[in-house]
């Protein structure tokens, strides 16, 4: 069930005038543990063309599959204004992920309207992108124009068997690659590449991948497989520790630890020894990083999740859709961030295999990543 959070009404004037329009409460806020909320990440599908085999695997999202319907998603109108409590509350970065995002039709409009939002400072918002890279060769230009400022590009394998294995849709690697070019000329940078590495997979693809991007003006990271909703059948054995991948990839290219550029950032860089540039780790497995963990997401059909592995999530589209203000919509995101109390990764060792399995928790696919 859905927890619905205290609202404080604005009171509509007796005499029938339009109700007086109040800025929303702005000013940072921080949860049980003092974390505050810095970076939003807004899902605008649960759909994908592709049914990567560890996010979307066919076998639960097959043809039958209930996608949501359009008027269950967020509107655009719905998001900015989202957006814009969140950005009051002192976000910086909006991230926009999926499913795939570039699948939500006129996407470029919604971007051109985040872009133009305001931190109370008056300072520009970030506003970053998570894609599968399949349609940027077409698209990165558009992006770019309506104020898109970067994207990560996921890409697991330069073997095209592996790839389209992983993929499972038949997806060639070299238009995902015609996609980072595209994006890099069109200024989308500085680019991230994830890799979600899974052993037995695509580990071997490890090596190859980081000579690849060696040099380059991409940045590879490497994501440890995580236990992300229900579907995928996550063992703990076939998570392949950050640990390893460095020292692989060090005894070949020697690699020395950098310091994090932002607070919260979620991977630990390690830049080569002779200036060919960086890799990022992100061990939410087994180095769990909850302790600065600023990350507030929305769902598709808007609801607002503390974590990514949370039960539940908080239904702000039942407020907006019941004509909450403003004011009434910054105290409800203020009072479910107050409350916030998640740091599944730093228990997640401490669950038996059983009990993480009952567990219920959001899809990376209807949540984003
Ligand atoms: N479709 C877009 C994409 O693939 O970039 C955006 C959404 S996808 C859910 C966001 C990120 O989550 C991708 O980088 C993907 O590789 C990652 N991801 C999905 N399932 C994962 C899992 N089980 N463990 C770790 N990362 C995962
Ligand atoms: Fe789609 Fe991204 Fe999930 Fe792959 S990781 S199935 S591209 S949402
Ligand atoms: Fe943040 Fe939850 Fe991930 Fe910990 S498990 S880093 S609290 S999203």
């Amino acid at each position: 069930m859905t927890t619905l959070l205290p609202v404080r009404a604005v009171p509509a004037p007796a005499n029938g005038a339009p109700r007086a329009r109040r800025l929303p409460s702005t000013g940072a806020i921080t949860d049980a543990f003092s974390r505050p909320m810095r970076d939003l990440r807004i899902s605008v599908t649960d759909r994908c063309n592709f049914r990567c085999v560890y996010c979307m695997p066919k076998t639960v999202f097959g043809r039958d599959y209930a996608f949501l319907e359009h008027d269950e998603l967020l509107s655009f109108d719905e998001i900015t204004r989202l957006a814009g409590v969140a950005v009051a509350h002192g976000v910086h970065k909006l991230r926009l992920t999926g499913g795939e995002p570039l699948l939500r039709r006129g996407i470029e409009g919604l971007i051109e309207r985040l872009a133009a939002l305001r931190t109370p400072d008056g300072e520009p918002v970030e506003i970053a992108m998570t894609t599968n890279g399949s349609a940027l060769a077409v698209k990165a230009e558009a992006l770019r124009a309506a104020g898109l400022a970067r994207v990560t590009v996921s890409l697991d394998s330069l073997d095209d068997a592996v790839f389209q294995s992983m993929n499972d849709v038949r997806f060639p690697v070299d238009r995902v690659l015609a996609g980072l070019r595209a994006a890099h000329d069109a200024g989308l940078g500085p680019i991230k590449v994830n890799m979600v590495v899974k052993r037995g997979l695509n580990d071997h693809e490890v090596l190859p991948m980081a000579r690849h991007f060696k040099d380059s003006p991409f940045t590879l990271r490497f994501i440890e497989y995580m236990d992300v909703g229900t579907s995928n059948g996550w063992r703990l054995d076939e998570v392949v520790p950050s640990a390893e991948i460095v020292e692989l990839i060090g005894a070949e290219m020697p690699l020395e630890p950098i310091g994090a550029t932002a607070p919260g950032e979620t991977a630990a860089r390690w830049r080569y020894v002779d200036g060919g540039g960086e890799i990022g780790v992100i061990s939410s497995v087994t180095n769990a990083f909850c302790g600065s963990c600023n990350r507030a997401r929305i769902s598709t059909e808007g609801k607002l999740f503390t974590c990514l592995f949370a039960s539940e999530g908080h239904d702000l589209r039942a407020l907006l859709r019941g004509g909450v203000d403003d004011d009434g919509l910054a105290a409800a995101m203020a009072s479910i961030w107050g409350a916030r109390d998640d740091r599944y990764s730093e228990v997640r060792a401490t669950l038996t295999p059983e009990l993480r399995a009952a567990r219920p928790k959001p899809e990376m696919s209807y949540l984003g990543g």
